[in-house]
């Protein structure tokens, strides 16, 4: 059994105007994130919106220090970007949609998602979104030592920093044994 776990495709991340935006590079992943996605749903697998959420007065977060205020709860910046936010929207009341909203990088850390794939045998996890060499990376860092067989989007994950990007891609492949589709 296989998962999507689609990271942070929020107009935060992703829009022109985001507080933290990819940009261009973002932006030209739309179209692989939606296909990816639509695919899986009409599958029926399982596929999960793993979201960066914030509280702007959390000041005892480290992210706190570390960048401006983005992707807070509950608004337009956490909202999905562009088209994958009208296939959310559709979806997302069937049972194969989880939506989690993460504080950290990783997917896995402080959040349900392990519990959620292991009662369904889940063992196959496949990531797109952003960024590829901060959320996708530290999710597929804490899939690896899960015991996840790992399965990277490479036109549907995406980063502001074109060095990183690139060597997050050999780190899948060479050091955490990933696929790169
Ligand atoms: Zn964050």
């Amino acid at each position: 059994m296989k998962a999507l776990i689609s990271i942070d495709y929020t107009n935060d991340f992703v829009a022109d105007n985001g507080a933290l935006t990819t940009g261009l590079a973002g932006q030209k992943i739309e179209a692989e994130m939606l296909n990816v996605a639509e695919s899986f749903i009409k599958n029926n697998n399982f596929v999960v919106f793993a979201i960066d959420s914030h509280d702007p007065s959390d000041r005892f977060h480290p992210e706190y220090s570390l960048f401006p205020p983005h992707n807070i709860i509950g608004t337009l910046g956490q909202q999905l970007f562009g088209s994958l936010d009208n296939l959310y929207q559709k979806y997302k009341n069937t049972n194969h949609i989880y939506w989690i909203n993460k504080r950290h990088y990783s997917a896995f850390c402080g959040t349900d998602l392990d519990l959620r794939l292991r009662e369904r045998c889940i063992s196959e996890i496949h990531l797109t979104g952003v960024c590829t060499d901060i959320c996708i990376l530290h999710t597929a860092v804490d899939a690896y030592n899960l015991g996840y067989k790992i399965f990277i989007h490479k036109k549907a994950v995406a980063s502001f920093n074109p060095i990183g990007h690139q060597w997050a891609l050999n780190h899948f492949k060479n050091t955490l044994g990933a696929t790169i589709l």
